[in-house]
C-alpha cells in the first residue's frame, strides 16, 4: 500500500492542533490532522475565559474550529489514533494509525495535550470538570463565595490556598493524610482563616457530578460545593519516546520560543508544552507552531 505524503502532519486536532492547521491551510500547505477526539476539557459542561466563546461548551468551540479549518482545501482531518511515529527516513517522518494506515510528512506538530491521572477517590472522576476543578480562571467565577475545599498538600496546597482565597472566604484545605505544609505556611493559612484538615478522604458524595460532601475514613463528613485539585499528568509518552523529544523537569515537552522541540522538524503546542493551561493559550501556541513550521519549510526550499 502506498503511503500518502503530506507536508505537515498534526497529531491532535483539538484547539491547539486546529489552530496550527488553520495557519498552515492559509499558507496553502498540504496538511493531515489526526485526532482521537479526547480533549482534556471534555468533562466540563462549559468553557470560560476564551474571548468570543465565554460559556460555550467545549464541543461547540471544537465544532466551529473544525468547520473553519475544513474550508481550507489542502487540509485533511482524520479521526484516529497515531500509534507509531518513525523518523527513520528523515526528513520524512512516517506515522502509523491504530489499524495500520500510514502517512508521511516532512514536519510534525505534536498537539497531543496531556492526560490527567485522576485519583481513585470514589466520586472524584464523576465531579471532575463540574464541581471538582483544576483552575479558578476557567471556573472560579461561577462558584465564587461557595463552600470550597482544596484537595492537596505541601506547596501546592499553600499556593492554591492563597490563590483560591481570591474567590471565596469559605475555604479549607484537605491534605488527605499528614500535612506536609511548613510551619510558616500553616501559620499564614491560619491567619487567613483557612483550616487544614488532615483526615484521610474516603469518597465524595455527589448528585450527577455536583459535589455535596467530602467523607473521611474516620466516619466524619463535611459539606462542600466546590473542590479544587491538581492531579498529576502524563504525556502521550509512546510517541515522545519514539521521537526522542526531551521533556522539562516538570514533564512538559521542551520547546523554544518558536515551539520547536529538541528534535529537528518536530514542533509541539498546547497543553503538552505549557503550564498555562487554557484554550486561549493552546490556540495561541498552535498558531505560532503553524507559522513557524511553514517558515521552516519555506527556508528549506528557498535556496
Ligand atoms: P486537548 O484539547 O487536550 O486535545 C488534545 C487532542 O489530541 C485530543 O483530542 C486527543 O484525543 C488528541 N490526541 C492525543 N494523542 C493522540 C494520538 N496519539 N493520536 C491522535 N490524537 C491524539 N481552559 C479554558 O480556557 N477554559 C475552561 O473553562 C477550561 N476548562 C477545563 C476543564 C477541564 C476539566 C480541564 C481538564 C481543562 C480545562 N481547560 C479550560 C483547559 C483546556 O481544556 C486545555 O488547555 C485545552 O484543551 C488544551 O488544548 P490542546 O489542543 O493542547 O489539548
Ligand atoms: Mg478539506
Amino acid at each position: 500500500m502506498k503511503t500518502e505524503k503530506f507536508e505537515v502532519i498534526i497529531i491532535g486536532g483539538s484547539y491547539s492542533g486546529l489552530s496550527a492547521a488553520m495557519a498552515l491551510g492559509r499558507a496553502l500547505r498540504k496538511v493531515l490532522v489526526v485526532d482521537a477526539g479526547r480533549p482534556a476539557n471534555r468533562f466540563a459542561p462549559h468553557s470560560h475565559n476564551f474571548i468570543t466563546h465565554d460559556g460555550s461548551t467545549p464541543a461547540q468551540i471544537a465544532a466551529i474550529a473544525r468547520e473553519q479549518v475544513q474550508k481550507y482545501e489542502s487540509i485533511q482531518l482524520k479521526t484516529g489514533v497515531v500509534a507509531r511515529i518513525e523518523a527513520r527516513h528523515r526528513p520524512e517522518f512516517e506515522i502509523s494509525l491504530e489499524g495500520g494506515l500510514k502517512y508521511s510528512a516532512r514536519k510534525i506538530i505534536l498537539a497531543t495535550g496531556i492526560i490527567d491521572l485522576l485519583p481513585g477517590i470514589p466520586g472524584f472522576a464523576e465531579c471532575w470538570g463540574k464541581t471538582v476543578l483544576h483552575c479558578p480562571y476557567c471556573h472560579g467565577y461561577e462558584v465564587h463565595n461557595t463552600k470550597t475545599g482544596i484537595l492537596g498538600n505541601g506547596d501546592y496546597a499553600f499556593e492554591f490556598g492563597a490563590l483560591i482565597s481570591n474567590w471565596t472566604n469559605d475555604l479549607r484545605i484537605y491534605t488527605n493524610g499528614i500535612s506536609t505544609l511548613t510551619a510558616e505556611q500553616t501559620s499564614t493559612l491560619t491567619r487567613h482563616k483557612i483550616a487544614i484538615v488532615e483526615e484521610r478522604v474516603k469518597d465524595l458524595s455527589h448528585t450527577g457530578g455536583s459535589i455535596q460532601r467530602i467523607n473521611f475514613e474516620n466516619g466524619m463528613s463535611e459539606n462542600i460545593s466546590t473542590l479544587y485539585s491538581k492531579p498529576p499528568f502524563v504525556q502521550q509518552s509512546q510517541l515522545l519516546s519514539q521521537l526522542g523529544c526531551e521533556l522539562t523537569d516538570e514533564g512538559y515537552i521542551k520547546v523554544d520560543q518558536f515551539q520547536k522541540t529538541t528534535i529537528p522538524g518536530v514542533f509541539a503546542c498546547g497543553d503538552n508544552a505549557t503550564k498555562i493551561r487554557t484554550v486561549a493559550n493552546a490556540v495561541s501556541l498552535g498558531t505560532t507552531a503553524g507559522i513557524m513550521t511553514n517558515k521552516e519549510l519555506i527556508f528549506e526550499d528557498f535556496n
